[in-house]
């Protein structure tokens, strides 16, 4: 695709940009942190079939990040992600600095409700207030568009997703499935960071949901016995557990007996120095190992 891209890093900028290409069709904006994966790429790709001009945002967010995180040594690679942008089809870049998305005096933040309640809630106090307010920031200077969120942040998505609605927002924010590594593993820029046999024992993740999975498609509607299947496989590879969670996949409120149609199980644990998550919708999303067996099945 013989695509340039143009980026700009001054929020005006920005909106003249998305003002002036709305006159001539649909925007889509896909909000990053950059060291982009495959994961991101796909939502490019998805932002392209439902867009007439996509908007990308590289932005390493202060807010967003606890005291004891990993805000210093987040990885960046402006360079590298710009060729990625240009060539999975986006049009704009917006690659701002923090002074100007947090000038002197700025003080307004968004106050996330009950779906911030639990889940990574409790593990990172602040955290989607962050995210909240950063994405707010960000839907204020594209303004009308499609915003294109990937699954993986199952909560996030949830949780912006009743933003733009309680704000008024002019955004409709879409959610797209988890992309994974061949075995497994749910692709993230902080996979970086794993060792080689953390990254080894970091298939665990998806192995448990996927049990879970299994039992789920089988009949089995028991929150406990579905919630144990995916512990015993991160009991096994996770250093810390922040939590294996079975929640309502719309209220995310926890489930203690009988899941209904459909239903979040979420796991965050920590792999050596290193904090992973991930999930599956039970009822909707296919088995996170499917395209392993897919694979498999090819030889
Ligand atoms: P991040 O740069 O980690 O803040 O992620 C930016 C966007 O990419 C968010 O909407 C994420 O949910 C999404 N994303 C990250 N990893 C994946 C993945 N493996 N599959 C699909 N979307 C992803």
């Amino acid at each position: 695709m013989a695509e340039t891209l143009t980026t700009v890093r001054a929020p005006l900028e920005l909106r003249e940009a998305c003002n002036l290409a709305r006159k001539s069709g649909k925007i889509a904006f896909v909000p990053t942190m950059g060291a982009l994966h495959e994961g991101h790429l796909s939502l490019v790709r998805a932002a392209r079939t439902r867009a007439d001009f996509v908007v990308a945002s590289i932005f390493v967010n202060p807010t967003q990040f606890g005291p004891n995180e990993d805000f210093a040594r987040y990885p960046r690679d402006i360079a590298g992600d710009t060729k990625k942008l240009a060539s999975a089809g986006a049009n704009l870049l917006f690659a701002p600095d923090a002074s100007v998305m947090y000038p002197a005096g700025e003080e307004t933040r968004v106050r996330v409700g009950a779906l911030g309640e639990h889940l990574c809630g409790p593990f990172r106090p602040g955290h989607f207030e962050g995210v909240a307010t950063i994405v707010a920031k960000l839907f204020g200077l594209v303004g009308e568009s499609v915003a294109i969120f990937g699954r993986k942040d199952y909560q996030q998505l949830k949780i912006l997703q009743r933003i733009a609605v309680d704000l008024f927002m002019p955004v409709e924010v879409v959610g797209m499935p988890i992309v994974r590594e061949a075995d497994g593993l749910a692709m993230s820029s902080r996979n970086a960071y794993l060792a080689p046999a953390d990254r080894d024992r970091a298939r665990g993740l998806s192995l448990g949901l996927s049990h879970a999975w299994r039992a789920f498609e089988k009949g089995e509607r028991d929150a406990e016995p579905i919630k144990n299947l995916a512990l015993a496989e991160v009991i096994q590879v996770a250093d810390r557990i922040d939590y294996v969670s079975l929640v309502d996949a719309d209220s995310l409120q926890p489930i203690t007996e009988k899941i209904g149609a459909r239903a979040l199980l979420a796991i965050a644990c920590h792999v050596g120095k290193t904090r992973l998550i991930d999930n599956v919708v039970l009822g909707e999303d296919p088995d996170p190992r499917a395209s392993m067996d897919a694979r498999g099945a090819e030889g």
